[in-house]
């Protein structure tokens, strides 16, 4: 009884922790640091327990997708730099969408490394203003940080080439006006993989669905994004946080020789279709007409 209970509590938290940037102070998954590691390819983490940041190595240079908290940069250089690579040579810097907990940290990488910052369109004022255009938490002060200017503003199918590696930009918003899903392909041991890293298919607490004054076409979008997310062919299944794809626990099996533990496709879809029916479900809850 009290194992259930604890268990409910720890899914509760762990829920509202990953789908809500205003808790990031009470999830300290957040800003533990976690080793850097090769996934497939060219592909690496270089991210916290939960805050994922990605590293993918080419002859012409880094590309960093998520800078993460201002006080991420330091662990991500440090990750960047245990994989044998320099910081200073990351040419292109993306994000999955723009809430603090994934761009926070863009300012200070670009003024380090001179790396040039590329955007979904739909997130492009919110990172160059410091998150003061942000639909829900504009009026929040914690929620703001330093502005970044985009170099380059992307749109849904835009791919971004360095050095012979191409990423896709797909437009999965809803949760940010430019949640971007990230795909690319691998090749390890002469098996080509496709990648996917999830931008966040999640409602966050106080979101509006129905009726959304900043954000008229939230619902369409996060629906249309959930068409996207489910014809997306994925081998690796990787997202924005750890906790969307079990980071931990696949890294464990990683680390004991198990090298296909992030090759999860089943997982891919079982977390879309979760997150889906918990749209669909919060949805419902606020279409009833109250009494
Ligand atoms: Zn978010």
């Amino acid at each position: 009884m009290k194992t259930a209970r604890l268990t409910f509590r720890l899914a509760l938290f762990v829920f509202l922790a990953s789908a809500d940037p205003l808790a990031a102070q009470n999830n300290p998954a957040w800003t533990t640091s976690f080793p850097a590691f090769r996934i497939a390819g060219n592909l690496y983490y270089v991210g916290s327990q939960d805050l994922g940041s990605y590293l993918i190595a080419t002859p012409s240079g880094l590309i960093l997708i998520n800078s993460s908290f201002e006080t991420s940069v330091p662990l991500i250089r440090k990750s960047v730099e245990s994989l044998g690579f320099h910081f200073n040579d990351i040419k292109v810097l993306l994000i999955s969408h723009a809430h603090i907990d994934h761009c926070a940290g863009s300012a200070q990488i670009i003024h380090l490394t001179g790396a040039k910052y590329y955007v979904m369109a739909g997130d492009v004022s919110v990172v160059e203003s410091g998150g003061r255009t942000d639909f829900q938490y504009s009026a929040r002060k914690s929620q703001r940080y330093p502005p970044a200017h985009v170099d380059r503003v992307l749109h849904d199918g835009d791919t971004v080439s360095l050095g012979g590696t191409v990423l896709t930009a797909h437009l999965t918003a809803g949760h940010t006006k430019g949640t971007t899903t990230w795909t690319l392909d691998e090749t390890e041991n002469g098996r080509l993989l496709h990648v996917v890293i999830v931008g966040s298919p999640n409602v966050n607490p106080g979101y509006k669905l129905v009726g959304n004054k900043t954000y008229p076409q939230i619902t369409a979008d996060y629906k249309r994004g959930f068409r996207v997310l489910d014809e997306l062919p994925c081998d690796v299944f990787l997202g924005a946080h750890g906790s969307y794809f079990d980071l931990i626990g696949k890294y464990a099996r990683w680390k004991n020789g198990d090298k296909n533990a992030f090759i999860d496709a089943a997982g891919y879809k079982a977390y879309i279709a979760d997150r889906e029916q918990a749209f669909e479900k919060e949805l419902q809850r606020q279409s009833k007409p109250k009494p």
